[in-house]
């Protein structure tokens, strides 16, 4: 809905620089039309039956599911990543749903008889309310899903606010859903737009509940502002994720690995491995740089509708600058670029190439700061410890991989390292539906993740009841 939007934004394809929409820039007015939409809808749905509701959810699944590839197109296009990379996004969004059909088992309360003479105790888990869900723009498809088929399922009714930058997705899913009646009127509700619908949300006196997904930045204060109006609130930040290489890795594994983590979706992942730590000697150091120099080299770079493309376009000509002059900064502080991208940028303007950044200070943005962009940044360092010493030292705690052949040196890693999400030999680990999406630190503000039993925590309030019968 937009009735009361004024502006508009126009969305591109990154890969043509091809106009594809005017996204509207909604309001207060838009995102309060849509919030009453969702309390009016509220009472009788958390008054259906938990199994009916898992019906429906059920429905999506399959409604998403027939319309895999058109939706996968959608991504391409819109976003920019790849055909392949886009099915596999489209693939865990419905993961996400099946995951959250368990809900008349995951609502399950609990009790304990006679806790003094006659007295029994009983938990039972409600809805939360309106909940809230803003999203960001790496993952179109999928991120909306880890919240909306969760707060549903769980009696809630929603309103989500997607990515200014490629909201033609969502708006399909929701097309899709509209026209297949899945829910009750009002039960989901969609708003376009950007700061301004956002704050609408924040401070809409009837949201209960906000699910964030989107930069560290953004996330705090996200984070702060909705809890200080008394909202419970997840909010997912971004990231800085190092794959340790140890000098015995295999060769194959780790160059696959290190290269799709680091270049996949042109490094716009907030699992994306933008540094690789490299241990052991300087020669065994050099040996792991020279394959992924090696491999970055002869990956594609263009448009993600091409089958033979490995590196898509940035979102936007934009990001593409952006991440450019990070890589200009880094050259200027006296970094190596053992391999450079910033070549043709495509028609859309918006192409980068893999670029590797050797020997950077250990205090550079580019070993500490998210540039989310197809850059990776090698640190070297003598062993495993100083390795856990160095990754430990980010603020971010999203994700982290270790390559090796060795039993111990990965058990190590996988107890001392400060992060929610390990990968041993894995370079993407990213973990399927029925487990949390776990960041820790800068990556997660609030207590719950998105995912998993997490969800079913996050979009519940528990209610404890204490009887005795006479
Ligand atoms: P972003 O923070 O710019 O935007 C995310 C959402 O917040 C958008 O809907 C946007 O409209 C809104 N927004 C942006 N700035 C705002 C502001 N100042 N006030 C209110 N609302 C605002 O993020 P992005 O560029 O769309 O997405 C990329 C980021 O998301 C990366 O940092 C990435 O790591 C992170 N991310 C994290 C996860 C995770 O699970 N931790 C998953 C995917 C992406």
């Amino acid at each position: 809905m937009a009735a009361s939007a004024s502006e508009t934004q126009e969305s591109r394809n990154p890969a043509t620089g091809e106009p594809l929409a005017h996204v509207p820039l909604s309001g207060a007015t838009d995102v309060d039309a849509a919030v009453r939409a969702a309390r009016e809808a509220f009472p009788a749905w958390r008054a259906t039956s938990p199994v009916k509701r898992a019906r429906a959810v059920f429905a999506l699944r399959d409604l998403l599911d027939s319309h895999r590839d058109e939706l996968a197109r959608i991504v391409t296009t819109d976003m920019g990543k790849t055909l392949d990379d886009a099915a596999g996004e489209v693939g865990r969004g419905i993961e996400s749903v099946e995951a959250a059909c368990a809900a008349p088992h995951m609502l399950k309360g609990d009790n304990l008889e006679g806790v003094a003479t006659g007295l029994d105790v009983e938990m039972v888990r409600q809805p939360v309310g309106v909940i809230g869900a803003i999203t960001p723009f790496n993952f179109p498809a999928m991120i909306p899903l880890w919240f909306l088929p969760y707060a549903v399922v769980c009696g809630n009714t929603f309103v989500l606010k997607p990515s200014e930058a490629d909201p033609l997705t969502s708006a399909r899913m929701f097309e899709l859903i509209d026209a297949a009646g899945i829910f009750p009127p009002g039960v989901v509700n969609l708003v376009h737009g950007g700061r301004e619908a956002v704050g609408g949300l924040l401070d809409h006196p009837e949201v209960d509940g906000i699910s964030f997904v989107g930069s560290a930045q953004t996330a705090r204060l996200i984070y702060r502002r909705a809890a200080d109006a008394g909202k419970r609130v997840q909010a997912l930040g971004g990231a800085k994720n190092a794959m340790v290489v140890m000098p015995d890795a295999d060769t194959e594994l780790t160059r696959s690995g290190v290269l799709s983590s680091a270049f996949g979706a042109a490094g716009q992942r907030c699992l994306a491995g933008s540094i690789a730590v490299l241990v052991g000697t300087e020669a065994e150091q050099d040996r792991m740089r020279d394959l992924f120099v090696e491999g970055a080299h002869e990956l594609k770079v263009g448009d993600g509708a091409d089958p033979a493309t490995d590196v898509c376009p940035l979102v936007t000509p934009a990001a593409r600058e952006r991440v450019a002059g990070e890589i200009a900064q880094a050259e200027a502080d006296g970094a190596e670029i053992v391999l450079d991208g910033r070549g043709d940028s495509g028609p859309g303007e918006a192409l980068l190439g893999p670029t590797i950044v050797d020997r950077a200070a250990p205090d550079s943005r580019v070993l500490t700061e998210e540039l989310f962009g197809p850059v990776l940044g090698l640190m070297r360092v003598p062993d495993l410890d100083t390795a856990i010493e160095r990754v430990n030292a980010s603020p971010y705690g999203n994700a982290s991989s270790i390559f090796t052949a060795s039993g111990g040196a990965a058990r190590a890693y996988r107890f001392g390292i400060e992060v929610g999400m390990v990968g041993v030999n894995v370079g993407v680990a990213a973990p399927v539906a029925w487990f949390p999406f776990s960041g820790w630190k800068a990556s997660l503000d609030g207590d719950l993740p998105s995912n998993g039993a997490d969800a079913f925590e996050f979009y519940t309030r528990k209610k404890v009841v204490t009887s005795r019968w006479p």
